[in-house]
């Protein structure tokens, strides 16, 4: 996504003086939280910073929502609509290598997809707009959520009530990318990303003598057969104009050449952008699973676990995004990238109200940038500047 190599060196970035001014912070405490990265549902420090910062502009903050998820409430000087802003706070379970001189002091924890950057820049929209909400009708509502990374933050924030009192009308958020380049913003209209669901599948033999199969029920070969079968799922049983994906990333089974293991053990996903399609290859695959496995004598043990929904942008919001973008980076450098097939808890928030999400594109140009979840992950600090401006903008339109 993105044209990466190539493209603009000195991009054209407008920044307002006052989220100039407070730029300086931004990369200060995206510096603070990326040498001390917290895994899913343990971000007590990080919470702790945002609550204070927030506390200090004088707003009203709620604590432990989801845990370790911080809400701060800013009231505009007239009366009017909410809208929300949302930051992951997340690191991963990764050991950093980038050698920065700010890199992680937690051994085997890292902030490799960019969430120290997203909790620093709203905390930075948060100090430009308290310091000016004269200028709102309505209130912003600033939400530093825990566990994006595959534990359903949002979902627990959803659940205790992070969309009421006040009742949010529109939800904002952004992931800074790396896949595109810096001074690059990316909006699709929408279903954005997909929806995930995983699955961990044992397929079931009879061990014995590699020598003798005959006295024996294969389950290496079962399992070999559901893989296959299973890819032709997505060429035959799907509309080709819808996307999906089905992956198989772990196959484990038998440990010698010579013996027929018992079991196989297969752990994948499924990705979809569309609910009919989603319902339709789920059942697919547990039937393929059921006609593979029955043909060669072996049984199974089928455990799914959807993951999050697929991530829908609301047109209209999309297109309020889209404006506020280009007066930040220009029109020719907001583009409408193809949805991708990761997954992101964003999609719960706008489940229940519309937004947008966007894209901010990350990649310093002049340097190879390494992709997010990579150990040697960084971003070109400068896309922090165009995340604060752009939900800056986005509040005070919406609140206009
Ligand atoms: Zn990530
Ligand atoms: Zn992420």
């Amino acid at each position: 996504m993105g044209d990466g190599k190539g493209a603009i060196v000195e991009p054209d970035i407008t920044l307002s003086p006052e989220v100039q001014e407070v730029l300086a912070d931004v990369i200060a405490i995206r510096r603070e939280i990326h040498a001390h990265p917290e895994l899913g549902y343990q971000e007590v420090h990080t919470a702790a910073l945002a609550a204070e910062r927030l506390q200090a502009m004088g707003l009203s903050v709620q604590t432990g929502v989801a845990e370790t998820g911080v809400v701060g409430l800013l009231e505009g000087a007239r009366p009017g609509p909410v809208v929300m802003l949302r930051a992951d706070m997340d690191a991963l379970p990764i050991q950093e290598l980038t050698g920065l001189p700010y890199a992680s002091q937690v051994p085997g924890v890292m902030h490799a997809c960019g969430h120290d950057g997203h909790t620093a820049a709203l905390l930075g929209a948060a100090q430009v707009l308290a310091a000016s909400r004269d200028q709102l009708a309505g209130s912003v509502k600033f939400v530093f959520q825990p566990a994006e990374e595959s534990r359903a933050g949002a979902k627990r924030m959803v659940d205790e009530g992070v969309l009421k009192a006040p009742r949010v009308d529109a939800a904002f958020g952004l992931h800074l990318w790396n896949s595109m380049s810096l001074g690059t913003v990316g909006i699709t209209n929408g279903p954005a990303m997909a929806a995930t669901d995983y699955f961990e599948i044992t397929i079931r033999g009879k061990g014995g003598h590699a020598g003798s199969p005959h006295q024996a029920v294969d389950p290496v070969l079962a399992a070999a057969h559901f893989l296959v079968a299973a890819q032709g799922i997505i060429s035959r049983s799907r509309d080709p104009l819808a996307p999906a994906v089905f992956s198989i990333g772990c196959i484990r089974g038998g440990d010698a050449g010579n013996v027929i293991p018992d079991e196989v053990l297969l752990r994948g996903t499924l990705r979809t952008l569309k609910p009919e399609i989603r319902t339709l290859l789920l059942k697919r695959i547990e039937e393929v699973l059921h006609g593979t496995t029955q043909a060669q004598g072996a049984t199974y043990d089928y455990h799914h676990r959807p993951g999050y929904p697929v991530l829908v942008n609301d047109a209209v919001m999309a297109d309020l995004a889209r404006e506020e973008a280009a007066a930040v980076v220009g029109k020719e450098s907001v583009l409408s990238p193809e949805p991708t097939m990761g997954g992101e808890d964003m999609a719960y928030y706008l489940q229940e109200v519309p937004g947008c999400y966007l894209w901010v594109g990350s990649a310093d140009p002049t340097e190879e940038a390494y992709p997010h979840h990579n150990a040697r992950f960084n971003m070109d600090e400068r896309a922090l500047g165009i995340a604060v401006e752009i939900l800056v903008r986005l509040a005070r339109r919406y609140l206009s």
